[in-house]
């Protein structure tokens, strides 16, 4: 929706931008008719830009929208694209979806979490992940123990089902120890932090992706 807004120049005169408002609101995510409450002044000699400040009718919280490129004599400006989620990229082993789809989905949920500041819930997020990705990798080995692996303690899958795999039964012992510790009221391993516990599991997740790729070319060569 297009609003034709006035600026101040900072003297006596006023410049007048026809500006796209827009009509969700960041808060409620409703479809708002925003109410104008303020914009900054406009000096064409120094300003590259010029804000506005919305309110919401429905949630009655403000926003506050940028505009640039502004061309005074056409009277446009160009909204500035703020983004008040943040972009979250991970970097997972190729093929580990394949091995636990959860353990991706979960993973993603724990980098949410700590992109956001939620330290004291990502690190049992990650703890989740780390079951997840255990336990499948687990019932890939052992199909026809599914059923007890899902039930099992975490600890118990490690000891029983990954002895044939050293290194990854030792990151997964490892990640559990550490995860652990983000659930617990007392911290058993002071020594190690967040940034141990995901190196641990993203080696384990590298393993166990590297074991399932091994698989394949089994299947392949064997055909
Ligand atoms: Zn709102």
């Amino acid at each position: 929706m297009k609003q034709a807004i006035t600026f101040s120049t900072g003297y006596s005169t006023v410049k007048t931008l026809n500006l796209n408002i827009p009509n969700i609101c960041i808060h409620c995510h409703k479809e708002v008719g925003f109410i104008l409450k303020s914009t900054t002044d406009y000096n064409y000699q120094t300003d590259t830009s010029v804000a506005v400040t919305f309110l919401c009718p429905s949630c009655e919280k403000y926003s506050v929208y940028e505009y640039n490129g502004i061309n005074a004599s056409q009277q446009i400006a160009r909204l500035v694209d703020y983004s008040y989620t943040k972009q979250i990229s991970t970097h997972l082993p190729k093929n580990i979806e394949k091995v636990s789809a959860d353990f991706v989905k979960i993973y993603n949920q724990s980098q949410t979490a700590e992109a956001y500041n939620l330290m004291d819930i990502c690190g049992v997020a990650y703890r989740k992940a780390a079951e997840f990705l255990i336990k499948d990798y687990a019932i890939r080995k052992f199909p026809e123990d599914e059923e007890t692996i899902k039930k099992d303690a975490l600890g118990q899958i490690i000891s029983n089902k990954l002895n044939a795999f050293p290194k990854i039964q030792n990151l997964a012992k490892a990640t559990a120890w550490l995860g652990n510790d983000e659930t617990h009221y007392v911290r058993k391993h002071t020594d190690k932090d967040l940034a141990d516990l995901k190196a641990f599991l993203l080696a384990a997740a590298t393993f166990i992706a590297a074991d399932y790729d091994a698989d394949e070319a089994l299947n392949f060569i064997n055909k």
